[in-house]
């Protein structure tokens, strides 16, 4: 786990930084308040050490200033202080700051708050991250996927590069539920989960949008080669055959897909996608859909094998 040191004491910078290596952290330093906020940004530590006293910004403007961060708010703080007046304590971790070390400090006492603020963390994170899982697939969830395309939105709209949106949604499935029971409905979630997972680049992001319905941003894409994308999804899903009381369930999957070409707000680039899958369910299932230029590109309709 990564660590920042703020500091304008290079011997304090050199005590704790030998220290904290000791304990197989990564460690940087900064030298004042300026330069602790530039590199909290650049390496989003997993916990700052932040001195109190220094001659360009306190340690109180650089807590409140992470503290209004939304990206920098959740790392944890421990200041440290040679100031040993309990109203400077009490201030500090009424800033949200959630520890403080007294100055000078005892190196083992230091390691021992790091550790413990990092344990602290480390359970933030996991729960952070279970709170953008969906918990039967482990893809993530519509409120990951809402944060993750605004993000997304706003990246392209920078640098005017493509992205595109894949809605999918498994055919007929109340069938399989009905037929089977419900644990075998779950199988074959999980096994549509991993199929767009396996197709999926580093970059993509897979969600379970709700129910049978799935959902995949893909950054830097047009949308043929969305579009293709997910005529190598409908193919795999295709071949999944799962055995349910002595029989094998087979399914197939509808695609709509759209990019974000000539569109204003990314709520359309979900409208169109939907519309998309609307179509292709109404022309028939086990297809893929591409909205385009205001049309129906009805020529990438492909027909699946059933
Ligand atoms: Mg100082």
């Amino acid at each position: 786990m990564k660590v920042l040191i703020v500091d304008d004491s290079p011997m304090t910078l050199a005590l704790a930084q030998a220290r904290l290596r000791d304990e197989n952290l990564d460690v940087s330093c900064a030298s004042g308040g300026v330069e602790g906020l530039v590199k909290a940004k650049k390496e989003r530590p997993d916990l700052i050490l932040l001195d109190l006293k220094m001659p360009d910004l306190s340690g109180y403007e650089v807590c409140e200033q992470l503290k209004s961060d939304p990206l920098l708010s959740a790392i944890p703080v421990i200041f440290l202080t040679a100031a040993d007046s309990t109203e400077d304590k009490v201030k500090g971790l009424d800033m949200g700051a959630v520890d403080y070390v007294a100055k000078p400090f005892d190196p083992v006492e230091l390691c021992a708050r790091v550790r413990a603020a990092l344990r602290v963390k480390r359970l933030q994170d996991l729960l952070n991250l279970r709170a953008q899982l969906d918990p039967l697939t482990e893809l993530w969830n519509r409120q990951a996927m809402q944060d993750r395309l605004r993000q997304e939105w706003a990246r392209m709209s920078r640098h005017e590069e493509a992205l595109s949106f894949v809605m999918m949604d498994i055919d007929h499935f109340k069938r399989v539920n009905d037929t089977f029971g419900h644990p075998a409905g779950d199988r074959v979630l999980c096994a549509v989960s991993q199929v767009l997972t396996a197709q999926c680049r580093e970059s993509d992001m897979p969600c379970r949008y709700g129910g049978e319905e799935f959902a995949v941003i893909l950054p830097d894409v047009n949308s043929t080669a969305a579009a293709h994308f997910a005529e190598r999804c409908r193919e795999e899903i295709e071949k999944i055959s799962l055995s349910a009381q002595s029989r094998v369930i087979h399914v197939t999957a509808s695609f709509g897909v759209a990019d974000s070409r000539d569109l204003h707000a990314r709520e359309e680039l979900i409208h169109r996608a939907d519309e998309a899958l609307y179509r292709a369910k109404h022309a028939g299932r086990n297809r893929v859909v591409l909205w385009e230029c205001n049309e129906w590109a009805s020529d990438y309709v492909r027909e699946g094998q059933s």
